[in-house]
């Protein structure tokens, strides 16, 4: 199964890294995560920059028990909802993406998470993870539904700033 996550306050990469700590701890411990992406707030658009990524998991948690688990990690790194603003800041944020093909929709739980196909900065991390991926219902894999996104906000890849490369600057500079 696949479970999206962004955070756009605080130390958004700590925030991140937690998310996944805690998957591999919780969830599974051999699970991977996309690279990290910088990315434009959608629909609510007045607020800072996301970082987003995807990370793949196996488990033989049913999907209702690994949602719980996921609501229990977001409130564990300091996750509070604002009902006034639910599209809203956030320290951490984790959704269910998909879980292998199960098509679920219940109070509280629908997976396919139903807003895949217009998310730029779900779909480009999820394509670099498993671009062959069929996803449920939609009949289409992740890179078909990255090609087709409507979604124009900017996406882009994070890369981490080494000592070595801050190092070598410093010396162009000088
Ligand atoms: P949010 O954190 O604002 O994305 O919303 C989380 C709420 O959405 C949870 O309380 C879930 O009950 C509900 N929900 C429904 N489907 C999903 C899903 N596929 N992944 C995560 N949350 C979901």
């Amino acid at each position: 199964m696949f479970i999206g996550v962004g955070s756009n306050l605080g130390d958004r990469r700590n925030h991140i890294n937690k998310a996944l700590a805690g998957v591999r701890q919780h969830i599974d411990e051999s699970a991977r995560m996309s690279r990290l992406y910088e990315t434009e707030p959608r629909i609510d658009e007045d607020q800072p920059a996301f970082l987003n990524a995807v990370i793949e998991a196996t488990t033989d948690l049913p999907a209702r028990a690994l949602l719980g688990r996921m609501l229990e990690l977001e409130r564990s790194l300091g996750r509070q909802r604002d009902d006034g603003r639910p599209k809203g800041p956030r320290i951490i944020d984790l959704d269910l993406l998909a879980y292998d093909q199960d098509l679920i929709n219940e109070v509280g739980l629908t997976v396919p998470h139903p807003a895949i196909a217009d998310r730029g900065f779900v779909l480009r991390p999820w394509a670099e993870l498993a671009p062959l991926f069929l996803v449920a219902g939609l009949q289409s894999t992740v890179q078909a539904l990255l090609a087709q996104c409507p979604d124009t906000g900017w996406i882009r890849p994070v890369t981490k700033r080494t000592g070595h490369k801050v190092a070598a600057l410093g010396a162009v500079l000088a």
